[in-house]
């Protein structure tokens, strides 16, 4: 399976000591897989967010991160730039149903959507008892009515200690989700199983936003964006014990599992595709 590391979404540009200033990304990956076709691992802003930006995307978001809107990071552009027909695209699967997580949804219609059926359901029921839900979740993004494949947690499945949610429903590469509640209702991580380098990758979504969270040395958030985490979540001590586990799993694992969320710019930085 080849994977491409690519930015769906370019935000507002933010600093952390001892790194550079970077815009904040919308970490997505590309996956040619041998039997399944095409698989995006979140879709990031869509070709609607970025063009028109005030009818799919709420005035608190923009106002918070600042997207800068280019149309050539979306991830239909880059599936073609990449040579790729987008119909190729056959499964993406979300950690979450944020506006800048499902954005993509309506550039790949006929894809089947994976994901937990926790956010499924709040995210089609929102606004619900959240103040956040107008502002996260966005109709326009599943106005095309997609094929959605909602999943129950499972008991038994174990991936590193954490619970697994596999295998995917027709996905047959090792892909799948790994249930890491508290920004959201039903929020999830990804893992991918990178077998040509013999490592997990471990798409955390949000469920922290800087690499410092994570950090088993040197735990630290960024001040900034542990603003945007808290206003954003819904359960918090959920959210700082994920932390936590994340941090054993790097400290014990960190050999065999590569973990990176959505938006950290530096994490992003280490794939080398800007
Ligand atoms: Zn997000």
């Amino acid at each position: 399976m080849r994977i491409h590391h690519i930015n769906c979404g370019s935000m507002r540009e933010i600093t952390a000591d001892g790194c550079d200033s970077r815009h904040a990304v919308c970490h997505c990956l590309l996956l040619e897989t041998d039997r399944d076709g095409l698989i995006l691992v979140e879709s990031g802003l869509g070709t609607a967010d970025v063009t028109t930006p005030e009818r799919t995307l709420s005035e608190e978001f923009i106002g918070r991160a600042q997207p800068v809107c280019d149309l050539d990071e979306t991830a239909l552009h880059q599936v073609r730039k990449l040579g790729f027909d987008p119909a190729d695209v056959r499964h993406i699967v979300l950690t979450h149903l944020d506006l800048d997580h499902a954005g993509g949804l309506p550039d790949f219609p006929d894809a089947r959507v994976h994901l937990m059926e926790a956010e499924h359901r709040a995210a089609l029921s929102a606004p619900g008892a959240h103040p956040e839900d107008r502002v996260r979740y966005r109709p326009a993004h599943w106005a095309h009515r997609p094929d959605w494949v909602p999943y129950s947690p499972r008991l038994g499945e174990s991936w590193f200690g954490f619970d697994a949610v596999r295998p995917l429903d027709g996905v047959d590469a090792e892909v799948f989700l790994v249930p890491l509640g508290g920004h959201t209702a039903g929020h999830s991580a990804v893992a991918v199983r990178d077998a040509d380098a013999d490592r997990w990758l471990l798409h955390c979504g949000d469920a922290y936003y800087f690499h410092g969270e994570i950090d088993p040395d040197n735990p630290r958030v960024h001040p900034e964006m542990n603003i945007l985490a808290q206003v954003a979540e819904v359960d918090r001590p959920l959210r700082i014990a994920n932390h936590a586990r994340l941090r054993e799993l790097v400290r014990q694992h960190g050999a065999e599992v590569e973990v990176f969320s959505a938006h950290d710019p530096w994490e992003f930085a280490r794939y080398g595709e800007m």
